[in-house]
């Protein structure tokens, strides 16, 4: 590795560049290392404390190796996800997760134990799994560049070479030659604040487009969750022991957090104030809630709510793909994208490979980070190892569509900026648009959306943190086409995708819906392959 001469810059070369510190990318960056890899990771937040996993405990799919018990698991979200998974991907996964949750285990992360001392191994805290991540990466020597968001990916004739970017904290920028690059960026939120997730703007997706990678899944890209109107903790399984009420204290009749978000946003459309309370809750269990998730109970205790007894009003907080299950397509079982020298993993990769059309988070997405990243991390090892001679000398140039420059733009630019985040998110929030699909919707909206891309394709990108943003409404605005171009291709309703004009499963449809393009955008089916769970 070396330092430019120029000093605003900090120029690095390495084996392997994650970009990404989240479950992902740490996973990836240590079976890089393992592989003998010299390798860099570049994160927009500080790898530990950054992204969807950070803040939150999360379940994980983890599933002791017994035939019978391995079948149940795959059966169990088989349907709910349109049957779009694959045996071999769920097989991959469920190993990987197995072996990688033990190795947790015995590098010191704090598992709760049984009266047999047994250890469980079925969830991690989000702060402790992602500090212990930090310090075994560190420890495996890959370079952690924190607050070094990626702006765009670098490549030549061999295939994608690097990345560069800016610095959020310590300003200049970064520039890191790489055989090869993992993306493992994390989903999209769209800036909804929910809780970890404002950092998830799509950026790996739309770098991965720019190098010539497509999408896959991206109908599946409707998550939105409960949460109370004055927090942006969207902890929704423990929605599942709420009661609904409207202002007046009559019940909401269907609503819920599994099946019964529908109704909450129908409500919620006509205006009508929906409240929640855990009375569901059994009392005995109360104290262990407060345990396993403290954060979700600090904006209650700060405003003196005790949510088992009072009723509070909520909401539905976009998540995107972030608890969807759409991104970029895997084309190997490396996690390549079918670009030589690119990567993905994570929630930036489509999970349909594991849980179709439908995830919800709880434990499917915990356990693709972990897996899909090891399968990248170690890909992009023999990729960029591979490379021998090769690898010298290389010089690979930008793929941003839009032009990077040293300017930083006058006041009136980031007004600008501020101004295309919420034409976005005006497109991609409304319930009516992207929960309840319908042609007429998608395709208006998708309209407005293409326009918004043409004014961004145009305008130039400063490279400081400013510039950064604008790159993050490009992304946004490019994850909000694909999505709503698929959504459109896809006239039926599967999985997490709702259409209101083709209200049932079409079983000619079953195949999974692959997209691309930046000016163009364009859908096509890809098969699935047969399932012994058929
Ligand atoms: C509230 C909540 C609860 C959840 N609970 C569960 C659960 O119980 N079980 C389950 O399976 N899943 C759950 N999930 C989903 C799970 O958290 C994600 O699947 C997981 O975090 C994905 O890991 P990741 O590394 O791909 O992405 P993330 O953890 O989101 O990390 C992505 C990282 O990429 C960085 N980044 C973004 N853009 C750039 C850029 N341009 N350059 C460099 N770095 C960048 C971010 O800063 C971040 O650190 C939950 C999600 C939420 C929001």
């Amino acid at each position: 590795m070396t330092f430019g001469a120029d000093k605003g810059v900090l120029e690095l070369k390495a084996d392997v560049l994650i970009l990404g510190g989240g479950p992902a990318g740490t996973w990836a960056a240590l079976a890089a290392a393992a592989k003998g890899a010299s390798v860099v990771l570049a994160d927009k937040g500080y790898c530990g404390s950054s992204g969807a996993t950070a803040p939150s405990g999360t379940g994980v799919w983890y599933v002791e190796p017994d035939r019978e018990l391995r079948e149940k698991a795959k059966a169990s979200r088989y349907t709910l996800g349109g049957q779009l998974a694959e045996d071999r991907w769920m097989d991959r996964v469920l190993d990987r997760t197995y072996e990688n949750m033990n190795r947790l285990g015995v590098s010191g992360y704090p598992f709760p134990v049984d009266e047999y001392g047994r250890q469980h191994r079925r969830g991690l805290q989000g702060p402790e799994y992602m500090r212990l991540m930090r310090k075994l990466v560190k420890k495996a020597g890959v370079r952690i560049l924190d607050h070094s968001p990626a702006l765009e990916l670098l490549a030549d004739e061999h295939g994608v070479g690097g990345a560069s970017g800016v610095r959020t904290q310590s300003g200049g920028t970064w520039k890191v030659t790489a055989g090869a690059v993992v993306i493992a960026t994390g989903g999209c939120a769209f800036l909804s604040k929910a809780l970890g997730c404002n950092v998830l703007t799509g950026d790996g997706l739309l770098l991965a487009a720019e190098a010539g990678a497509s999408m896959s899944g991206m109908e599946f890209s409707n998550a939105y969750a409960i949460c109370p109107t004055f927090s942006t903790v969207t902890k929704t399984a423990y929605y599942s022991y709420a009661s609904f009420y409207y202002e007046d204290g009559s019940v909401v009749e269907g609503a819920g957090s599994k099946k019964g978000r529908s109704v909450i946003a129908r409500n919620l459309l006509a205006g009508r104030q929906v409240y929640a309370k855990l009375d569901q809750a059994p009392e005995d269990l109360q104290p262990l809630l407060r345990v396993a998730q403290t954060n979700f109970f600090l904006p209650f205790d700060r405003l003196g709510i005790n949510p088992f007894k009072d009723a509070f009003p909520v909401t539905l907080r976009l998540e995107g793909t972030v608890r969807g299950t759409g991104g970029i397509r895997i084309t190997d079982e490396n996690c390549g994208t079918g670009v030589p020298g690119l990567y993905a993993a994570g929630d930036a990769a489509t999970r349909e490979l594991i849980c179709g059309g439908f995830t919800g988070g709880g434990s499917h997405n915990a356990a693709w980070a972990m897996s899909s990243g090891s399968f990248a991390g170690e890909g992009a090892a023999d990729y960029a190892l591979s490379l021998g001679a090769r690898a010298a000398g290389r010089n690979p140039s930008g793929l941003s569509s839009s032009t990077l420059t040293a300017h930083e733009g006058d006041r009136g630019y980031q007004n600008r900026t501020a101004e295309y985040i919420s034409a976005v998110q005006d497109e991609v929030k409304p319930y009516d648009i992207n929960l309840f699909r319908t042609e007429a919707g998608l395709t208006a909206s998708l309209d407005r959306l293409d326009q918004l891309w043409e004014e961004l394709r145009g305008g130039e990108v400063a490279l400081t943190a400013h510039g950064l943003k604008r790159r993050e409404a490009a992304a946004m605005t490019a994850t909000a086409r694909w999505m709503y171009a698929s959504a459109l291709a896809r006239t039926e309703t599967r999985g997490m995708h709702k259409r209101e004009d083709y209200k049932a499963l079409d079983d000619s449809q079953h195949y999974r819906l692959v997209s691309g393009g930046l000016d163009d955008i364009w859908v096509s089916p890809e098969a699935v392959k047969e399932s012994a769970l058929l």
